[in-house]
Order: structure tokens, then C-alpha cells, then sequence
């Protein structure tokens, strides 16, 4: 892809984003754009760090590691993939958000290795919304009861929730999973836990990250509509 492709993608995605944030009557610096670099080159994301982009989303803590030897240390790195308890110690000096945080078990790996470290590793909670048996997250019963559990670490924050919702050509049919996630993050706030925050709702992907903003996401995760298919 070129570069004018590139800088015409992220024009469009930046301009979905404002046009779904005056539609819900919202502010634009509400909505924090992730863009998803996973299988692309550095090449690629040094065109939109150009750009302003800030803000990088990789699902692999080898290939987030990787990047963010090699690109500007400005740059925030988030961790949206399925984590492993090995892989943690890395992945919390490298990351600012870890949003995949789907058991009690890896939320225990993270306080001991941040104790280590002596860090404190902010995390969202990732809730299997739609209930598929494919994917991780906690279901929406046992989110509440993990947030109460997770809270009393004290080398970590709970800043929100985080869902990926089913794939799908029709974006309409995932606002019902936003607005559970939206309600779910309100309960969590309405108890005022110490070191819980709720002030992130990162959902929204290509496909439906304009739907998600209307529901009230705070980042969208957007990869393929920035960086164009991914090949592997
Ligand atoms: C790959 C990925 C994305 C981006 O997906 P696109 O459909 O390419 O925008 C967002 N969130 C997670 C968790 C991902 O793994």
C-alpha cells in the first residue's frame, strides 16, 4: 500500500469517527483511535506516526516487544490479544493498557510480576458480551464478581472494559452488545471500588467502530480499515 493509500485510510476513519461522534452528540477527544498494526510493517506505522498517530494495538506480546524497541519511545502501546501467564512479565513494561485481562489467574500473574517489578499495570476487564464459545472474556455474570476480586491488588487498576463483538458485514446487529457493555461499565461505577475507574470502553473494530462510538466507546480498535487486509 502507499503512503497516499495509507494517509486516505486513516482520513476516512478519522472523519467515520467524528461524524458517529456529532451523531451521538459527543466530542471527538472522547475517542481515542488504536490503530491496530498486527502483521504490518514498521514501514506502515511510522507513515501514520507521521500522521499523529500515537497510540498502536498489537495482539502479540514478541511482536509488540519487537515494534517498540525500534519505534519512538512516544508512542503507546496497547496489548488487545489473548495473553499468556509467561508472557506477562514482558508485556507489562512495554504496554500502557493491557485490555485483555480475561481470568482471575492471569490477573494474579499480573500482581505478582508488576510486585516484582514495581509497577502498577492498568488494565481493562475483556467481557465475552455475545457469549461465543470461540473467544476468551469473561461472561457478563462473572465480570462483576471479577472486578471485586481483581480491585484488592494493589499493583493494579481497573480503568474499563473491552470486547470484541461477533464478526459480522451489518454492524447494527452489534449495537445490542455495545449497549451491554456501556451498562455494564455503569454498574461497575455505580459501586466506587478503590482503584477502579471504568473510564475506558474500548470496543469497536473495522466494522463496526462507528456503531460502537454512538454507543459510547472511549477507543476503537481499528486495524484492516487503517492498514487494509492483513495477510498471513
Ligand atoms: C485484530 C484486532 C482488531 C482489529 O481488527 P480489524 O477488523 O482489522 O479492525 C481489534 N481488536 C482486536 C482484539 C483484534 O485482535
Amino acid at each position: 500500500m502507499s503512503e497516499q493509500d495509507l494517509q486516505k485510510n486513516l482520513l476516512e476513519v478519522e472523519e467515520n469517527i467524528t461524524r458517529a461522534c456529532i451523531r451521538a452528540g459527543r466530542k471527538r477527544e472522547e475517542v481515542t483511535l488504536i490503530a491496530v498494526s498486527k502483521t504490518k510493517p514498521i514501514a506502515m506505522m511510522e507513515t501514520i506516526y507521521k500522521e499523529g498517530i500515537r497510540e498502536f494495538g498489537e495482539n502479540k506480546v514478541q511482536e509488540l516487544c519487537e515494534k517498540a524497541e525500534k519505534m519512538n519511545s512516544d508512542i503507546h502501546w496497547h496489548m488487545i490479544g489473548h495473553l499468556q501467564r509467561n508472557k506477562v512479565k514482558q508485556v507489562i513494561q512495554k504496554a500502557c493498557l493491557i485490555h485483555s485481562v480475561d481470568s482471575l489467574r492471569l490477573a494474579q500473574q499480573i500482581e505478582q510480576e508488576a510486585d516484582k517489578l514495581d509497577l502498577i499495570v492498568s488494565i481493562l476487564l475483556e467481557v465475552n458480551v455475545a457469549e461465543e464459545e470461540t473467544k476468551y472474556g469473561f461472561s457478563s455474570l462473572e465480570v462483576q464478581d471479577a472486578v471485586e476480586k481483581i480491585a484488592i491488588m494493589p499493583h493494579i487498576r481497573i480503568k474499563g472494559l473491552m470486547t470484541s463483538a461477533p464478526y459480522t458485514t451489518n454492524p447494527e446487529e452489534n449495537r445490542k452488545y455495545f449497549q451491554k457493555l456501556s451498562k455494564l461499565c455503569i454498574d461497575i461505577q455505580k459501586k466506587n471500588l478503590d482503584n477502579v475507574t471504568m473510564e475506558i470502553l474500548s470496543m469497536g473494530m473495522t466494522n463496526d467502530y462507528e456503531v460502537a462510538v454512538e454507543e459510547g466507546a472511549t477507543h476503537v480498535r481499528v486495524g484492516t480499515g487503517v492498514f487494509g487486509e492483513r495477510v498471513y
